[in-house]
């Protein structure tokens, strides 16, 4: 039995489930590219604080990510030609990016240009919050990646570097429940993931073991 080949795969879930890391590895697997949607909406944040936009200025940000120039590679992200790999990773874009992905003009503008990504690019493996239910409801295979709070709370410390666990995990608390609580396309819990997602938990799993989960679905 010859199956279709896998172009487009969304990955949802919340922070620090392993979504980066499964994208990378199953965009090497399949050949395909990767978009770190996350990273866009990092980039506007980035840019509002940077600009001394106010962030619940809805019109202001929106006419701010209109005129953004976000470009990804697997390695950087550049806005308007300032590397921010590592400057959209701070504590203040953590506190700062709910409030521009709630906002539905930003929204609209990310999400035409994921899919223009996605068209240019014959498919790819993209990753975020909405990509399933609403950047793309037709993607070939569709995952939910989940994991315990503690242990997202635990991974994402110590990608950080830093050592305030409790710290982490309520700015972490505080994201997830902004981004699930929104109007528009809030962030699923794994039960109302797209129907057909699968759904994967990472916890107490190495990255090796939810690759191969998932790979055994394809
Ligand atoms: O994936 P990451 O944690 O970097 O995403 C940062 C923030 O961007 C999320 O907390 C969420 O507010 C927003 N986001 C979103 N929709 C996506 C991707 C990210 O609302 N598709």
């Amino acid at each position: 039995m010859s199956r279709r080949p896998v172009r487009t795969v969304a990955i949802d879930g919340p922070a620090g489930a392993g979504k980066s890391t499964l994208a990378g590895a199953l965009a090497e697997h399949l050949g395909l590219e990767r978009l770190d949607t996350g990273a866009m909406y990092r980039s506007v944040a980035w840019a509002a604080l940077e600009r001394g936009v106010d962030v619940t200025d809805t019109e202001a940000v929106a006419a701010l990510a209109r005129g953004l120039r976000i470009e990804l590679t697997d390695e950087h992200v550049l806005v308007d030609g300032v590397d921010v790999t590592a400057g959209i990773r701070t504590g203040a874009v953590d506190g700062a990016v709910s409030v521009v992905a709630a906002n539905p003009d930003v929204r609209a503008e990310l999400v035409s240009r994921q899919r223009a990504w996605v068209v240019g690019h014959g498919g790819g493996v993209v990753e975020g919050r909405d990509i399933g239910t609403v950047v793309l409801p037709d993607a070939d295979v569709k995952i939910y990646l989940t994991a315990v709070p503690h242990e997202r709370a635990r991974r994402r410390a110590s990608e950080r570097g830093r050592h305030q666990l409790a710290e982490v995990a309520a700015a972490l608390e505080r994201r997830d429940h902004l981004d699930s609580s929104r109007q528009v396309s809030p962030l699923p819990d794994a039960a109302q993931a797209a129907a057909d997602a699968i759904v994967v938990d990472s916890t107490d799993k190495p990255a090796r073991q939810v690759l191969e989960e998932v790979l055994a679905w394809l």
